[in-house]
């Protein structure tokens, strides 16, 4: 059966109206193999285009404290129970950051997002934070900063936000149903209660999930759901990436290219106006596919992800410019092509195993001042 063309038309207006499609068109955008897929991405295109043009937003993650987390994460390096030979430290020096926060913007990122391991923040850090929040804008007050620190309450919130921070990560992951398979030591409503905390504080909330750890496809739409309804601003859509001594250290079956830009074009049409993040595991899930990731995507990271090593910053920003994108900087996107033509490489060895991080890479301002 040939889907005709107005089915995919209605798709875009119906997301541009602000209407929500109804659960039986997201469950077939997942699954209906009739469903063409260069039409449905030219439809979620129309919507991305809308609301970005044609910019992609470049971010860059900071491994800003790595591994001894009490939570039992099953996705996660860094989780109690996992055995993934990872490089641990405590909490990067405030100079340590504020260095990276530097290399980050040079590179091209328009958001700089520090990421602490551990169930919560306890006001120590908040306080630290506070400090590094407020340097790091003065120094640029015109980039975004976002920071993943754990449970947030409303005035841990409120404290970030009258320091400076732009944003707030905390993923949802995975939906309430099926939370309890990903995760025993907290629950959805934990996570969900930081989002709240931080949106009543007024700052922008990034919330995503890991696509592939078992979920069915109503898990995906629930999730997908809920962050319209709590109006995040960012949703950064995770492929599971599954590192070696991890509980979940399979990807399963149905995480294809194709099923991936299925799930990132459900997420634009029912989230229209958040800025989408094709996010970890691009590389690997998408394959030959990957740069069709931006037409629903608006936004992807740049230099590897918090422990797994990424594409080469030289090829994820020629993909950009090849693909006639441009890029939310103050550089021009060929000169940053230029100038990290020899940055790290390889996410996957031969054995097709995840390579990790060394030290070098996740603390590169220790290494500079030590060549210095
Ligand atoms: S995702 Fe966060 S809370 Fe869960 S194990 Fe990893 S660092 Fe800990």
């Amino acid at each position: 059966m040939t889907i005709p063309r107005t089915f995919y038309q209605e798709l875009a207006d119906q997301s541009l109206a602000g209407h929500t499609l109804d659960k039986a068109t997201c469950g077939r955008i997942l699954s209906d193999s009739a469903i063409e897929l260069l039409p449905l991405l030219d439809a979620a295109y129309q919507v991305r285009r809308h609301y970005f043009g044609n910019e992609v937003r470049v971010h860059v993650l900071n491994n800003a404290q790595n591994g001894h987390c009490p939570e039992d994460c099953h996705y996660c390096a860094q989780a109690k129970t996992s055995k993934a030979d990872i490089e641990e430290y405590g909490m990067k020096p405030e100079s340590e950051m504020l260095e990276e926060a530097r290399q980050a913007y040079a590179k091209g990122a328009s958001c700089y997002c520090m990421v602490f391991a551990g169930r919560g923040a306890s006001q120590t850090r908040i306080d630290r934070l506070k400090r590094i929040v407020s340097t790091i804008k003065q120094e640029f007050p015109d980039r975004e900063i976002c920071v993943s620190t754990g449970f947030v309450d409303n005035s841990g919130a409120r404290e970030l936000k009258t320091a400076g921070l732009d944003r707030l990560n905390h993923n949802l992951n995975t939906s309430e149903a099926n939370y309890p398979n990903i995760c025993t030591t907290h629950t959805f409503a934990d996570r969900l209660n930081t989002v709240m905390a931080a949106k009543a504080a007024g700052l922008k909330v990034c919330s995503g999930m890991i696509v592939g750890m078992g979920e069915e496809h109503q898990d995906i739409i629930d999730v997908a759901l809920k962050l319209r309804e709590v109006k995040a601003e960012s949703i950064p859509i995770n492929l599971l990436v599954p590192i070696e001594g991890n509980q979940l250290d399979k990807a399963p079956d149905y995480l294809t290219p194709q099923f991936c830009l299925r799930v990132l074009s459900l997420f634009r049409f029912l989230n229209p106006s958040a800025e989408i993040r094709v996010a970890a595991g691009r590389e690997i899930h998408l394959r030959s596919m990957e740069v069709m990731g931006l037409y629903p995507a608006n936004s992807l990271f740049l230099q590897g992800y918090l422990n797994a090593k990424g594409e080469t910053n030289a090829n994820t920003l020629t993909m950009i410019k090849d693909a006639g994108f441009t890029i939310k900087s103050d550089y021009p996107l060929e000169d940053l092509i230029a100038t990290q033509a020899n940055g790290p490489s390889a996410v996957l060895t031969d054995q097709q195993k995840i390579l990790l991080k060394s030290l070098k890479e996740l603390r590169p301002a220790m290494y500079t001042n030590l060549s210095s």
